[in-house]
């Protein structure tokens, strides 16, 4: 799914990028290989149903289950600028329960730092079928890949908000340049300084994207001062490009009119599901049909 609905909660004084995103975002997906004919792609704004389940589950959700959520805080706290405290940005991950739920999805892949807003999903599940004594919507379970969380450039939270990612569209030259930026450990200022990879980005790549054999001859060159950042940073960049070279190449394969026929196919059939879905839940709640 590609949520233009929860980008617009923090971009709505700014939307004029959101269409052009989505195109963007549905491209990644393919181009990762993601299979069209195998996963569902749609836009979460072309299913109504979302925001007619997130209406209920508002409903029933307690203030400060979303007050607690620690990426309401955070996003609070480092999207300085901009006018977060509204109802709609509070609600967010009350619409990512609906966006589960509306599918009755037994299990989601998230990064780790989701996992809070998973259980609040849980939560509202649970508490929803409690009180319409129904047992309309599994609980999901997260799944965590081998990665569960890799940080952006600078050290932060990997978010577009942010602009501290790496794109899969990004060019040789701009790969260069954002890892030329990456964070690295800070109590390593000379080349002799024996460093730390464990607390450095730079080295949270190699252990996403780099043989295991690179990756610890990387780790011991650090710790005992035998490669300087420099270098170890060019040889990332070198292994990132290669990594993302195919998915450019896919990305710049698929045509405009390819995307937008993949979205609207994933749309027909993801409102199919969500529609049946919010018809059960009318009948259980009591609304006239
Ligand atoms: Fe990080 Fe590499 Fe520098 Fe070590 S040598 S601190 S892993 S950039």
């Amino acid at each position: 799914m590609i949520a233009d609905w929860h980008a617009l909660m923090s971009e709505y004084e700014h939307p004029q990028d959101i269409k052009e995103n989505t195109y963007e975002l549905a491209r990644d997906f393919v181009a990762s290989g993601l299979d069209p004919d195998k996963s569902t792609i749609f836009v979460q704004s072309h299913i109504p149903e979302h925001l007619e389940l997130a209406s209920v589950f508002s409903d029933l959700t307690p203030l400060a289950w979303v007050e607690r959520c620690p990426t309401y805080k955070e996003q609070l706290r480092e999207l300085k600028g901009r006018e977060l405290t509204t109802y709609g940005f509070l609600g967010y991950p009350v619409l990512q329960a609906a966006d589960i739920a509306i599918y009755k999805a037994d299990a989601v892949p998230v990064g780790i730092d989701q996992l809070p807003h998973l259980e609040l999903t849980r939560e509202i599940i649970r508490k929803f079928n409690s009180l319409y004594k129904k047992h309309l919507f599994p609980e999901p379970e997260p799944i965590l890949t081998k990665i569960p969380k890799l940080l952006g450039i600078d050290n932060r939270k990997m978010s577009k908000s942010y602009g501290n990612y790496i794109a899969l569209s990004d060019t040789p030259e701009v790969i260069t340049k954002k890892v030329g930026q990456m964070v690295t450990d800070p109590e390593r200022i000379h080349t002799t300084d024996k460093g730390h990879p464990d607390i450095c980005t730079v080295h949270s790549y190699y252990a996403a994207f780099a043989d295991p054999k690179v990756v610890e001859e990387v780790r011991r060159g650090c710790e005992n001062a035998l490669i300087g950042c420099t270098e170890c940073k060019k040889r990332l960049s070198k292994i990132l490009i290669d990594y993302l070279e195919p998915i450019r190449e896919k990305r710049k394969a698929l045509s405009d009119s390819k995307v937008e026929d993949i979205i609207k196919d994933g749309g027909r059939k993801a409102r199919e599901a969500a529609s049946k879905t919010i018809g059960e839940v009318k009948r259980l709640i009591n609304l006239a049909l």
